[in-house]
């Protein structure tokens, strides 16, 4: 017999089924009754072992059952009578009447319930079993929310032209502001790959290679410090486009966006997305990122979107007192700034192309329309204190391919795990991720970072010394 989803059941009822999943919870009651409820990936119902019914092998296995013995039943769908519907229950209605079972595997008692939400349990324990944390429901709907919203940006911009294009994850250190992630070359020892701190780079050369219309759901590693909204590696939307204005990528976005978050439900507290200076909003809300929310749009888990523009472009760096930049070197100023900016004029007062999509209080994606022309991102490095050779050794790659034909592009990158954690109203980024690290760093289930033997650093020449 053909394995029926769980969920499927409640439009069988009469007929036979085989289901396969995992016990759930036992009830026994007596000696005759056993209730089970049994969980596979679409739901639970509840499976009855009636023994009087049953033949003695048959019984005999009942008996064994234990919480995540993984088992196949077969058995009849029954609708259950008015009063015994659980309304707590997708299949509430029907009841599985069992005529075998069959026990795949058995479970050892997990370290703690998988019927109940683990918020509570100590995150070391969720994280070293965490093939049995993603059990629980709420694991499970999370990662689910998260497949589906990245399934509907997906459908968005599949319907606007968009290709999908994977770009290198072993790449060179660029001067994205964080630190970098290293891995050893072998067949160049001494030298070092950097894994990317995003696309930026290759996203803007698919633009000078004509492919107008990119995206990618990437991943991107960043050296920082970790906090419970940030790990060392998110995943990214990452879109770029040629021919475009400011206004335009903004456009695509929120219509993107809106999709995304209509199609799963949730409710959008203003379109379109409110517009706001960096300047109006340091006043208004004393930060970039703000929560326009009510009390009781908060219980609701409406989004409250809104766009922040017109950021300076550079600020000074408290370290070296030289002029860094405030969100992206590869963007270019506003129109109205580009003479000051070519000229190293007035850079306090330069304002960038960047654009800042904020949602409940966080920053949700940040993008910018790209310096195009070479002299304008030479520029930008210029006011950041490079000379010649320093320009050329970082970004004379991206120089060289603007002076081809570059079109004039921008782009943006939007967190999906930031995204799923305001859509989850979840405050770390734990929750909205399968196997994430722990807050010192270590991975979860297996344990990285770990020590490289004595053959393989020789084999990458490379020489540790204690810290
Ligand atoms: N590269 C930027 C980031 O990772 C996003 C962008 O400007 O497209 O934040």
């Amino acid at each position: 017999m053909q394995r029926t989803w769980i969920e499927e059941t409640t439009n069988l009822v009469g007929k036979s089924v085989r289901l396969n999943g995992w016990a759930h919870r036992i009830r026994k009651m007596g000696d005759k009754l056993v209730f089970v409820d049994l969980r596979d990936g679409s739901g639970i119902a509840q499976v009855v072992f009636y023994k009087p019914d049953l033949a003695p092998d048959v019984c005999a296995k009942v008996d064994e059952l234990k919480p995540e013995y993984v088992l196949e039943v077969e058995g009849v769908v029954q609708k259950r009578g008015e009063k015994q519907v659980n309304t707590d229950l997708a299949t509430g209605t029907i009841e599985i009447g069992a005529k075998t079972v069959s026990i795949l595997n058995t479970s050892q008692t997990p370290p703690f319930p998988i019927d109940q939400d683990t918020s509570s349990v100590g995150e070391s324990v969720r994280l070293k079993y965490r093939y049995l944390d993603l059990r629980t429901q709420r694991m499970q709907n999370h990662l689910r929310l998260r497949s589906k919203w990245v399934q509907a940006c997906r459908e968005y911009l599949f319907g606007q032209r968009f290709v999908e294009i994977e770009t290198p994850l072993l790449t060179k250190a660029t001067p994205e502001g964080s630190r970098d992630f290293v891995v050893p070359s072998r067949l160049q020892p001494g030298k070092f790959f950097a894994l990317p701190q995003s696309p930026q780079q290759y996203k803007q050369l698919l633009m000078c290679s004509g492919f107008e219309r990119y995206f990618q759901t990437a991943r991107a590693m960043r050296d920082e410090d970790l906090r419970a909204d940030r790990g060392f590696e998110h995943t990214q939307v990452d879109i770029e486009m040629s021919f475009v204005e400011r206004e335009d990528v903004m456009r695509m976005v929120e219509e993107m966006i809106t999709h995304a978050a209509e199609k799963l439900g949730f409710t959008i507290r203003e379109k379109p997305f409110p517009l706001i200076s960096y300047q109006d909003a340091m006043v208004k809300y004393g930060a970039d990122k703000f929560d326009m929310r009510s009390e009781e749009e908060k219980a609701k888990g409406v989004l409250a979107y809104a766009w922040v523009i017109d950021f300076p472009f550079f600020e000074r760096d408290i370290k070296t007192g030289k002029w860094t930049f405030t969100h992206n070197p590869f963007s270019n100023p506003l129109p109205e700034y580009l003479e000051d900016h070519l000229a190293g004029r007035n850079i306090e007062k330069i304002l960038t192309s960047q654009y800042d999509l904020v949602c409940n209080g966080f920053e949700s994606g940040g993008g910018s329309i790209r310096a195009h022309k070479p002299e304008v991102l030479e520029a930008t490095y210029k006011i950041m204190g490079y000379d010649q050779k320093e320009i050329e050794s970082s970004i004379g790659h991206m120089l060289e391919a603007f002076r081809y034909g570059a079109p004039p592009h921008g782009g943006i990158g939007l967190g999906v795990e930031r995204n799923l954690m305001n859509l989850t109203g979840e405050a770390a980024l734990r929750e909205v991720v399968a196997f994430p690290m722990t807050a010192s760093g270590v991975t979860s289930v297996m344990d990285a970072p770990s020590k490289l033997d004595d053959a393989t650093l020789q084999e990458l020449c490379i020489k540790t010394c204690e810290k």
